[in-house]
């Protein structure tokens, strides 16, 4: 990662012409997913199935995806690298997904009772994470909110710290402190907790305690101050390498000294490793940077498009559990579906092979964007890890979500998403979310993602 020296400065008039050219040029080509639009909100609020779908002024609708590439209701074809917001590392309809699934189901896809495929999967990421145990849920969501449970069930504490600006999923705990304009912050050593919409509760937010990445000090302070007032959290819940805002990286020692932090308080550290396990490393994040949690939670790619999540932790966090003290539930864990396809992704995919790809195809895109940043000295940097990466549009390096707010080019984020999808790339929509390659992108695909980045950087600065 190498931030620009001295970068051209962008002519605002000039970007503001071109995103609106290209916006009209998606309506424009994007009449069948307008029609959708208009029927679905009849029936659906925005006329989608979930508010992250919306797009202004009409979500792209697609229909089908093969490996590499998704086609809109209009025919488009794109190469996608939103890959269900980091779901896909897969690629679409991977043949090994596909049979196992289909096995699956012909033979029963739920019975409420345990298979041997879920203790196969718990043993395969007891393996890679090194933690003993693991249990399943349906979602991220649930598993950052069975997590928070399990944290404060073994410590009878009620508050914990997250990372400001931190995504943990849609419960009412950490929909807190994510998302929120500069002015609504607050100070640095005492962060807001603000809610993240209407609904949450007042009585919620107090007890999530923010604090900013990558700041091991003022983590430090805040945590000091918590024992203080007689409020010690029950954990530290965060991200070990940000990503959704775009992705940012721990600096060198912060995660061994937020650990050594918990270790001093006897507070329990719990990595969300959502986006992060399964697409940085095989065991993670945790593996990645050697610094291991007392609790993980992964999602999203675990079960190859199919709603799925785990959670892996210490014997001492699963003992409550065991106890029947603490309820870790739900109809569909581990259901017999998703574990196959939990099976499939783990042996079949996301193996030495996998990985390998994974890591050759992130190298090419990211010099491929460096080498266009140079040409025309933008004021931007590529930053990646394992299958995950962004074009971040900053002249400085982001490490937090202040320094995201103050420097990242919103504007041109959305310019670029706008060029790319006109050309038949697919990128992550906004300024927040980062591109996920699978493992059957090819480099052909990788060149037309930096191809197109060229001719938008030329005529941004021509
Ligand atoms: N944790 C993180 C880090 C996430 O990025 C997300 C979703 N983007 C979640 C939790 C929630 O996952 P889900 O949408 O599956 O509930």
């Amino acid at each position: 990662m190498r931030t620009p020296t001295s970068p051209v400065c962008i002519d605002r008039g000039r970007l503001k012409e071109l995103n609106d050219r290209e916006l009209k040029r998606l309506n424009n080509s994007t009449p069948k997913s307008e029609a959708m639009y208009e029927r679905a909100r009849t029936s659906m609020p925005l006329g989608i199935a979930t508010s992250y779908h919306w797009r202004d002024p009409w979500p792209i609708y697609l229909t089908d995806g093969k490996g590499s590439k998704i086609w809109d209701v209009d025919g488009h074809e794109y190469i996608d690298y939103l890959n269900g917001f980091g779901c896909m590392v897969h690629g679409h309809a991977h043949p090994a997904i596909v049979r196992a699934v289909q096995d699956r189901i012909t033979r029963g896809s739920q019975f409420c009772e345990p298979t041997e495929d879920a203790m196969i999967v718990a043993e395969e990421l007891k393996r890679r994470w090194g933690l003993p145990k693991w249990r399943f849920s349906n979602s991220g969501t649930e598993a950052t909110m069975d997590a928070i449970r399990m944290a404060r069930g073994l410590t009878g504490r009620d508050t914990f710290v997250k990372i400001f600006g931190s995504f943990h999923g849609h419960h009412d705990y950490v929909m807190v402190s994510t998302y929120l304009p500069v002015e609504q912050i607050g100070p640095r050593d005492n962060y807001n907790s603000i809610p993240y919409g209407k609904g949450i509760p007042a009585c919620v937010p107090p007890m999530t305690i923010p604090v900013p990445f990558n700041d091991a000090v003022a983590t430090e302070k805040r945590v000091e101050r918590l024992i203080e007032e007689g409020r010690k959290p029950a954990c530290i819940m965060m991200e070990p390498c940000m990503m959704n805002i775009g992705v940012v990286l721990p600096e060198p020692g912060y995660l061994e000294a937020i650990r050594a932090l918990c270790d001093k308080h006897g507070i329990l550290l719990v990595f969300d490793e959502v986006k992060t396990g399964l697409t940085v490393a095989p065991g993670g994040a945790t593996e990645y940077f050697g610094v291991k949690p007392d609790i993980v939670t992964i999602a999203k790619c675990l079960t190859g498009g199919l709603p799925g999540g785990a959670i892996g932790g210490t014997e001492e966090v699963w003992e409550p559990v065991e106890r029947q003290e603490v309820w870790q539930v739900g109809t569909y864990n581990g259901n017999p579906l998703c574990m196959a396809a939990a099976r499939a992704t783990l042996f079949e995919v996301l193996n030495d092979e996998g990985y390998a790809h994974l890591n050759t195809v992130r190298e090419h895109l990211l010099d491929g964007c460096q080498k266009v940043i140079d040409k025309y000295n933008l004021p931007a940097y590529p930053i990646g890890i394992g299958c995950k990466g962004f074009v971040t549009f900053s002249p400085v390096k982001v490490v937090d979500y202040e320094s995201y707010l103050a420097n990242q080019d919103g504007e041109l984020t959305e310019f670029t998403w706008h060029y790319l999808a006109n050309r038949g790339v697919m990128a992550a929509p906004g300024r927040d979310q980062e591109f996920t390659i699978s493992v059957q992108h090819s480099i052909e695909d990788a060149d037309r993602y930096i191809d197109v980045f060229d001719e938008l950087a030329s005529e941004l600065t021509g």
